[in-house]
């Protein structure tokens, strides 16, 4: 199974805001969205950073409730990884385990194209798992 795959049950809209929208303003869409992270991209979809609402927690442990008001570049990481719609599921689980994060933007000809989580990933591998245990089952039926 593709990221192609979970793309077109999931849908391919990604919430993004530009860089000096405030962590206030991500802080109300993420909680407004039920989300837990935001791209930051530019009016052509090209990607600038990701904002994690782990980065919003440990800003406001080290610089209190005033870093609200400081915009969301002072906070992203700068240097996301991403991947295609190509990718397999094992794939995209092992960057996700080995960058210890649960985002993972899909990007196509440099252009953020969909965003895959690790809930989505989970969905998608259980849903896999249980396809192959029923083709097993049919298989030894028929026998
Ligand atoms: P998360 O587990 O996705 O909430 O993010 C944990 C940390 O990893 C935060 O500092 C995020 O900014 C960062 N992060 C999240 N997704 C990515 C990604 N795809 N590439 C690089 N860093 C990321």
């Amino acid at each position: 199974m593709t990221v192609a795959a979970i793309l077109s049950s999931k849908g391919r809209d990604v919430m993004t805001v530009e860089v000096d929208t405030s962590i206030r303003e991500a802080v109300h869409i993420l909680a407004e969205r039920r989300i837990g992270a935001i791209v930051v991209a530019d009016s052509f979809r090209r990607i600038l950073g990701i904002v994690s609402e782990r980065d919003i927690v440990r800003a406001l442990s080290r610089s209190g409730v005033e870093v609200l008001d400081g915009s969301v570049s002072s906070i992203m990481t700068v240097k996301v990884v991403t991947c295609s719609e190509i990718d397999t599921i094992n794939h995209v689980m092992e960057r996700m385990t080995e960058g210890r994060f649960r985002h993972l933007p899909v990007v196509e000809e440099g252009r953020l194209a969909g965003i895959v989580s690790i809930g989505d990933v989970v969905k998608a591998r259980i849903q896999q798992v249980e396809q192959e245990a029923e083709e097993m089952r049919t298989y030894i039926a028929m026998a």
